[in-house]
């Protein structure tokens, strides 16, 4: 396998199913040619603490504390916090972890200091030991919001926490995201980017968000190196969580052709599951067919080296 180690990499990555893809790029590439690009949209405040829930998968996983059976939180964490609050009367919804909990207050302080975001997530980073660098899209307020059938309006949370994602999807939007800013390192990281890669992340939840940030479509359509997105379907359907569900409620095609149509304009290749072979193909991009399931490390990174040795052949 030819890797092209010396070729900047950006990937673009929301929670669990990002994660899993970043851990293969940064075994295989060094830190000062990888970069991550992480979703804030899915960030929200509990008992005043900021808690940034897909920058966290993607931070514990580069470390390798991440709880191997969810793919977030920290293995071996336990969670007497919360039952603490249940005993206050509380009913605690969200899964907060006892030495997780660290990572909120410390974030939360740093901001309240004034730090950026940026600056926060670094430092975190570092504390764990982690090289890679990890961009929020923003430095600014972003937050998902969804509107369902059975509800109304939800915070994201909300919707896929609270509600386990059963409500029917009537819209989403970020609000924030045309007041927005697009965080100079990601703008110079893109622009000197050899490959950019969108991870298997839920198109509509982790990807939509990072491109509704004003500048950001822009700064992809005017790349020098090339794009390639990673399907997060198998055989038609979501390895986990409301991707599909979603996809279906909005109307749009859960396909290679679907995902090309969606990503319509950015992409120079397509990664397909081999269970995917024979859906409608995407109209023209190029695609990897290979298999995309990735549940041990050596799947992962694996994965990452077809995807970096096919860019680099030229797709
Ligand atoms: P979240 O923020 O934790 O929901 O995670 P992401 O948005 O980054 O990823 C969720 C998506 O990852 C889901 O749509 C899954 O289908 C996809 N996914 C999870 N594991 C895998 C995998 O092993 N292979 C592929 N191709 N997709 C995966
Ligand atoms: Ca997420």
């Amino acid at each position: 396998m030819v890797l092209i180690t010396d070729a900047k990499v950006v990937a673009l990555a929301g929670g669990v199913g990002g994660a899993k893809l970043v851990y293969g790029l940064a075994k295989l590439l060094p830190p000062d040619h990888f970069t991550i690009v992480g979703n804030v949209a899915d960030d929200f405040e509990l008992y005043g603490l900021h808690i940034s829930p897909d920058l966290d998968t993607v931070m514990y996983t580069l470390a390798g504390v991440a709880n191997p059976a969810t793919g977030w939180g920290i293995k071996g964490d336990t969670r007497q916090m919360l039952e603490m609050l249940r005993a206050y009367g509380e009913d605690p919804w969200f899964g907060l972890g006892d030495r997780d909990l660290a990572t909120h207050l410390l974030r939360t302080e740093w901001l309240r200091q004034g730090m950026t975001l940026s600056e926060v997530t670094t430092r975190l980073l570092r504390g764990l030991d982690v090289q890679s660098w990890l961009l929020p899209v923003t430095d600014d307020p972003l937050a998902t919001m969804v509107e369902t059938v059975e509800y109304g309006v939800l915070g994201f949370q909300e919707y896929f926490v609270r509600h386990r994602w059963q409500p029917t999807v009537r819209r989403l939007w970020f609000e924030g995201a045309e007041q927005a800013r697009l965080s100079d390192a990601v703008r110079d990281a893109l622009g000197t980017a050899d490959v950019i890669v969108m991870c298997p992340s839920n198109p509509v939840l982790s990807i939509a968000p990072l491109l509704a940030v004003p500048g950001m479509r822009e700064t992809l359509a005017a790349r020098r190196g090339k794009c390639v997105a990673v399907s997060p379907f198998i055989g038609g359907k979501a390895v986990k969580g409301p991707a599909e569900k979603i996809m279906r409620e909005m109307g749009l095609e859960i396909s290679p052709r679907g995902l090309a149509g969606y990503y319509a304009g950015l992409l120079d290749g397509l990664v397909i599951d081999e269970a995917d072979r024979d859906q409608p193909s995407a109209d023209g991009v190029p695609v990897l067919v290979t298999n995309t399931l990735m549940q041990s490390s050596e799947e992962k990174v694996r994965l990452a080296g077809e995807i970096l040795s096919w860019v680099g052949s030229g797709t």
